[in-house]
């Protein structure tokens, strides 16, 4: 049986490198070294694409994670997949923690400007803590998690907002006004500057095609995304057609905000106007899909931990909410009558 399982797991892994079945581990980086329980994330990848992400990983644990002294954290390349890679060559990586009992999905995107350092830490944090550290506290409930929506901008020796190609991604979804507002944006409020370039249409960028496509292939019932440096929650929600079945889900999304904030010692939350080609704006306005951003208060790498530890009970509390439906109402109905 053990021996078995030794197999499964060198199976699994075959096509890495030569030794990846011996206990030939980077052993530089300290508390996250596979003695938890396993990934449930859904991988099908081939022998090509899992040596893509292994030196995809090489290079963030070096550059991102050492470079900035995040030895609590590593890049382990059989936690993750990806479907699409960057003008500069980079995988879009995500993982997917899809449970038995998973009754609704929560998708986490962090550093989608890719000089935002701090929100790059929190989602491989969530990742190590879901693994190893609390995995009980996150049986019951669907994870996705791409930690580097902008590889490109945040490998960069000076890391960048803008992705390998100089497009602000958290304006590049094609939303309804993004033709007629976005350059006009660009040119009035931020004077060209190439920081917020929208691209040359809405949906140019591939890293912004990743994020939709996770939002088609998954359809979480909430988003939220990771920034730096205003310290803010924030919150956007419209009413669609898809929420026929769902009770008040505007008004649950703005307590469930607050409530992340209050978890976050007290945190401020906002409700801060959304731009045209922003995730909140596609996300959030038009697909309706609950959507939030964190911007952490600072953008010091350092700071990295002290931030998990403030905002890791709202992280995993979002993962938990569950927004009612006509359907809950209905089985609460029946067990009122039956009592
Ligand atoms: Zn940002």
């Amino acid at each position: 049986m053990h021996k078995l399982k030794f197999f499964a797991w060198c199976w699994f892994l075959s096509g890495l490198v030569l030794g990846a079945c011996s206990s030939s581990q980077d052993k530089s980086y300290m508390g996250d070294d596979g003695d938890g329980p396993k990934s449930t994330a859904q991988i099908t990848q081939s022998a090509a694409q899992q040596a893509v992400i292994k030196e995809f990983c090489h290079k963030i644990n070096r550059e991102v994670f050492a470079r900035y002294g995040w030895r609590d954290i590593t890049c382990k390349e059989e936690r993750w997949q990806y479907d699409l890679v960057t003008s500069g060559g980079n995988p879009l990586i995500y993982a997917a923690f899809l449970q038995p009992a998973g009754r609704h999905t929560t998708l986490y995107f962090c550093a989608v400007h890719g000089n935002e350092i701090p929100a790059a830490y929190m989602c491989v944090r969530l990742v190590r803590d879901m693994l190893f550290e609390h995995p009980e506290e996150y049986k019951d409930t669907n994870i996705v998690v791409a930690p580097f929506l902008n590889p490109d901008g945040l490998l960069r020796q000076k890391p960048t907002r803008t992705n390998g190609r100089g497009v602000d991604l958290n304006r590049n979804f094609p939303t309804k006004d993004w033709d007629e507002k976005a350059h006009k944006m660009w040119t009035e409020v931020y004077k060209k500057s190439k920081r917020w370039y929208p691209g040359d249409f809405g949906g140019s960028e591939i890293e912004t095609k990743f994020q939709m496509d996770l939002i088609e292939k998954f359809r979480p019932s909430k988003i939220i995304s990771v920034h730096t440096p205003y310290g803010f929650f924030d919150f956007d929600i419209a009413l669609g057609a898809h929420h026929e079945n769902f009770i008040n889900i505007k008004d649950e999304t703005e307590n469930l905000a607050k409530e992340m904030g209050q978890r976050s010692s007290n945190f401020r939350v906002i409700n801060y106007r959304y731009f045209p080609g922003s995730l909140g704006n596609y996300a959030g306005n038009e697909l309706g899909i609950p959507t939030f951003t964190l911007e952490l208060p600072g953008n010091d790498a350092r700071q990295a931990k002290a931030y998990w530890q403030r905002f890791k009970k709202a992280l995993i509390y979002l993962a938990h909410f569950d927004f009612t439906t006509k359907d809950d109402l209905a089985k609460n109905g029946v067990k009122q009558s039956d009592d």
